[in-house]
Protein backbone atom coordinates (compact mmCIF):
# COMPACT_ATOMS: atom_id res chain seq x y z
CA UNK A 1 0.00 0.00 0.00
CA UNK A 2 1.06 3.32 -1.04
CA UNK A 3 1.06 6.58 1.36
CA UNK A 4 1.61 9.98 1.04
CA UNK A 5 3.05 11.41 4.34
CA UNK A 6 3.72 15.46 5.08
CA UNK A 7 5.09 16.58 8.27
CA UNK A 8 6.88 20.15 9.28
CA UNK A 9 9.80 20.83 11.73
CA UNK A 10 11.91 23.29 12.39
CA UNK A 11 15.64 23.03 12.31
CA UNK A 12 17.97 23.38 15.00
CA UNK A 13 20.55 25.67 14.24
CA UNK A 14 23.84 24.21 15.46
CA UNK A 15 25.92 23.93 12.45
CA UNK A 16 26.35 25.51 8.33
CA UNK A 17 22.87 25.92 7.25
CA UNK A 18 24.50 24.83 3.75
CA UNK A 19 26.07 21.55 5.24
CA UNK A 20 22.92 20.66 6.49
CA UNK A 21 21.01 21.10 3.61
CA UNK A 22 23.61 19.04 1.73
CA UNK A 23 23.91 16.76 4.19
CA UNK A 24 20.06 15.90 4.36
CA UNK A 25 19.92 15.67 0.68
CA UNK A 26 22.74 13.49 0.23
CA UNK A 27 20.97 10.66 2.69
CA UNK A 28 17.59 11.27 1.08
CA UNK A 29 18.48 10.98 -2.59
CA UNK A 30 20.76 7.36 -1.86
CA UNK A 31 18.26 5.66 0.58
CA UNK A 32 15.43 7.24 -0.39
CA UNK A 33 16.30 5.63 -4.50
CA UNK A 34 17.51 2.32 -2.72
CA UNK A 35 13.72 2.41 -0.87
CA UNK A 36 11.63 3.41 -3.28
CA UNK A 37 10.80 6.44 -1.55
CA UNK A 38 10.32 9.98 -3.48
CA UNK A 39 8.95 12.93 -2.21
CA UNK A 40 10.03 16.79 -1.73
CA UNK A 41 11.75 19.02 1.07
CA UNK A 42 11.61 22.85 1.17
CA UNK A 43 13.47 24.91 3.58
CA UNK A 44 12.65 28.22 4.71
CA UNK A 45 12.71 30.71 7.81
CA UNK A 46 14.36 27.73 9.81
CA UNK A 47 11.59 25.47 9.23
CA UNK A 48 11.30 22.17 7.21
CA UNK A 49 8.35 21.16 5.09
CA UNK A 50 8.37 17.23 3.44
CA UNK A 51 6.25 14.94 1.83
CA UNK A 52 7.38 11.43 1.49
CA UNK A 53 5.70 9.08 -0.60
CA UNK A 54 6.45 4.90 -0.90
CA UNK A 55 5.27 1.91 0.90
CA UNK A 56 3.49 2.71 3.93
CA UNK A 57 6.03 0.95 6.55
CA UNK A 58 9.27 1.73 4.50
CA UNK A 59 7.51 5.01 4.56
CA UNK A 60 6.93 4.84 8.68
CA UNK A 61 10.24 3.56 9.22
CA UNK A 62 12.05 6.58 7.57
CA UNK A 63 9.62 8.90 9.32
CA UNK A 64 10.99 7.19 12.45
CA UNK A 65 14.38 7.82 11.61
CA UNK A 66 13.73 11.32 10.45
CA UNK A 67 12.19 11.85 13.99
CA UNK A 68 15.37 11.06 16.04
CA UNK A 69 17.67 13.15 13.60
CA UNK A 70 19.03 16.01 15.89
CA UNK A 71 19.29 18.71 13.02
CA UNK A 72 15.52 19.41 13.87
CA UNK A 73 12.73 19.74 16.92
CA UNK A 74 8.98 20.33 16.83
CA UNK A 75 8.21 17.62 14.12
CA UNK A 76 4.67 17.83 13.30
CA UNK A 77 2.70 15.34 10.96
CA UNK A 78 0.40 17.17 9.02
CA UNK A 79 -0.93 14.75 6.69
CA UNK A 80 -0.86 10.59 6.25
CA UNK A 81 -3.21 8.94 3.21
CA UNK A 82 -3.38 6.53 1.18
CA UNK A 83 -2.53 7.03 -2.14
CA UNK A 84 -2.87 5.21 -5.85
CA UNK A 85 0.47 6.54 -7.01
CA UNK A 86 3.12 8.65 -6.80
CA UNK A 87 3.28 12.50 -7.51
CA UNK A 88 7.07 12.86 -7.17
CA UNK A 89 7.86 9.83 -8.93
CA UNK A 90 10.68 12.11 -10.50
CA UNK A 91 12.36 12.64 -7.65
CA UNK A 92 14.41 10.41 -4.55
CA UNK A 93 14.19 14.03 -3.20
CA UNK A 94 13.09 17.04 -4.75
CA UNK A 95 14.45 20.05 -3.18
CA UNK A 96 13.18 23.58 -3.80
CA UNK A 97 14.65 27.14 -2.80
CA UNK A 98 12.67 29.16 -0.93
CA UNK A 99 10.07 30.99 -3.48
CA UNK A 100 8.14 34.13 -2.44
CA UNK A 101 4.92 32.29 -3.93
CA UNK A 102 5.37 29.85 -0.88
CA UNK A 103 5.14 33.20 1.74
CA UNK A 104 2.09 34.45 0.16
CA UNK A 105 0.18 30.85 0.01
CA UNK A 106 1.06 31.26 4.06
CA UNK A 107 -0.04 34.76 4.13
CA UNK A 108 -3.21 33.99 1.69
CA UNK A 109 -3.97 31.40 4.95
CA UNK A 110 -3.29 34.17 7.63
CA UNK A 111 -0.03 32.83 8.48
CA UNK A 112 2.60 35.96 8.63
CA UNK A 113 4.80 34.22 5.74
CA UNK A 114 6.30 30.27 5.95
CA UNK A 115 4.98 28.86 9.12
CA UNK A 116 4.70 24.83 7.76
CA UNK A 117 4.23 23.59 11.46
CA UNK A 118 1.19 25.89 11.81
CA UNK A 119 -0.48 24.35 8.59
CA UNK A 120 -3.83 22.42 8.85
CA UNK A 121 -4.49 19.58 6.91
CA UNK A 122 -6.55 20.70 4.20
CA UNK A 123 -4.60 23.19 3.50
CA UNK A 124 -1.19 20.72 2.46
CA UNK A 125 -2.14 20.02 -0.76
CA UNK A 126 -2.08 23.44 -1.63
CA UNK A 127 1.32 23.51 -0.46
CA UNK A 128 1.73 20.29 -2.35
CA UNK A 129 1.14 21.75 -5.92
CA UNK A 130 2.43 24.59 -5.23
CA UNK A 131 6.05 22.72 -4.60
CA UNK A 132 5.31 20.22 -7.75
CA UNK A 133 5.54 22.91 -10.10
CA UNK A 134 8.68 24.07 -8.89
CA UNK A 135 12.18 23.24 -10.33
CA UNK A 136 14.74 21.40 -8.46
CA UNK A 137 17.58 23.63 -6.73
CA UNK A 138 21.38 22.35 -6.44
CA UNK A 139 22.53 23.64 -3.17
CA UNK A 140 26.17 25.09 -4.10
CA UNK A 141 28.37 24.63 -0.48
CA UNK A 142 31.27 26.00 -2.44
CA UNK A 143 33.36 27.92 0.08
CA UNK A 144 32.68 31.20 -2.25
CA UNK A 145 28.97 30.94 -1.49
CA UNK A 146 27.53 31.30 1.58
CA UNK A 147 23.93 31.04 0.27
CA UNK A 148 21.99 28.70 -1.87
CA UNK A 149 22.24 29.26 -4.89
CA UNK A 150 20.35 27.60 -7.54
CA UNK A 151 23.51 26.52 -10.06
CA UNK A 152 21.07 24.54 -12.47
CA UNK A 153 18.28 22.50 -12.82
CA UNK A 154 18.57 18.73 -13.73
CA UNK A 155 15.98 15.73 -13.83
CA UNK A 156 17.27 13.27 -11.83
CA UNK A 157 20.00 12.23 -9.17
CA UNK A 158 23.06 13.37 -10.07
CA UNK A 159 22.03 17.62 -9.86
CA UNK A 160 21.62 18.11 -6.59
CA UNK A 161 24.71 18.94 -5.15
CA UNK A 162 27.39 20.47 -6.97
CA UNK A 163 31.09 20.10 -4.99
P1 LIG B 1 22.73 7.93 11.07
O1 LIG B 1 23.29 8.21 9.72
O2 LIG B 1 23.23 6.69 11.84
O3 LIG B 1 22.70 9.17 11.97
C1 LIG B 1 22.25 9.15 13.32
C2 LIG B 1 21.99 10.58 13.72
O4 LIG B 1 23.19 11.34 13.56
C3 LIG B 1 20.94 11.29 12.85
O5 LIG B 1 19.64 11.07 13.32
C4 LIG B 1 21.35 12.71 12.96
O6 LIG B 1 20.81 13.27 14.15
C5 LIG B 1 22.86 12.64 13.08
N1 LIG B 1 23.52 12.87 11.77
C6 LIG B 1 23.62 12.02 10.75
N2 LIG B 1 24.29 12.58 9.73
C7 LIG B 1 24.62 13.83 10.15
C8 LIG B 1 25.34 14.93 9.58
N3 LIG B 1 25.83 14.84 8.34
N4 LIG B 1 25.45 16.06 10.28
C9 LIG B 1 24.97 16.16 11.54
N5 LIG B 1 24.30 15.17 12.14
C10 LIG B 1 24.13 14.02 11.47
N6 LIG B 1 16.98 10.54 5.33
C11 LIG B 1 16.54 9.78 4.32
O7 LIG B 1 17.02 8.66 4.12
N7 LIG B 1 15.52 10.23 3.50
C12 LIG B 1 14.92 11.44 3.66
O8 LIG B 1 14.03 11.81 2.88
C13 LIG B 1 15.38 12.25 4.73
N8 LIG B 1 14.84 13.48 4.96
C14 LIG B 1 15.29 14.23 6.00
C15 LIG B 1 14.71 15.48 6.23
C16 LIG B 1 15.15 16.26 7.30
C17 LIG B 1 14.52 17.61 7.53
C18 LIG B 1 16.21 15.80 8.14
C19 LIG B 1 16.69 16.65 9.28
C20 LIG B 1 16.79 14.57 7.92
C21 LIG B 1 16.34 13.77 6.85
N9 LIG B 1 16.92 12.52 6.58
C22 LIG B 1 16.44 11.76 5.55
C23 LIG B 1 18.05 12.00 7.38
C24 LIG B 1 17.55 11.03 8.43
O9 LIG B 1 17.07 11.74 9.55
C25 LIG B 1 18.67 10.07 8.88
O10 LIG B 1 19.80 10.80 9.29
C26 LIG B 1 19.06 9.14 7.76
O11 LIG B 1 17.91 8.51 7.23
C27 LIG B 1 20.07 8.10 8.21
O12 LIG B 1 19.49 7.34 9.24
P2 LIG B 1 20.36 6.55 10.29
O13 LIG B 1 19.47 5.98 11.32
O14 LIG B 1 21.26 5.60 9.52
O15 LIG B 1 21.16 7.70 10.92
Amino acid sequence: MLIRLCYASNRIDHQDLLKDLSDVLATSIKCNRANNICGVLYYARGSFFQCLEGEKTVVEQLFNRISRDHRHTNIKILSQETIAETTFQDWSMQYVQEKKEIDTFFRERNYPFFQPTELKTYEVSGLLKILLSKENTIIDKSEDSQQESPKGYRRGYSGYLSS
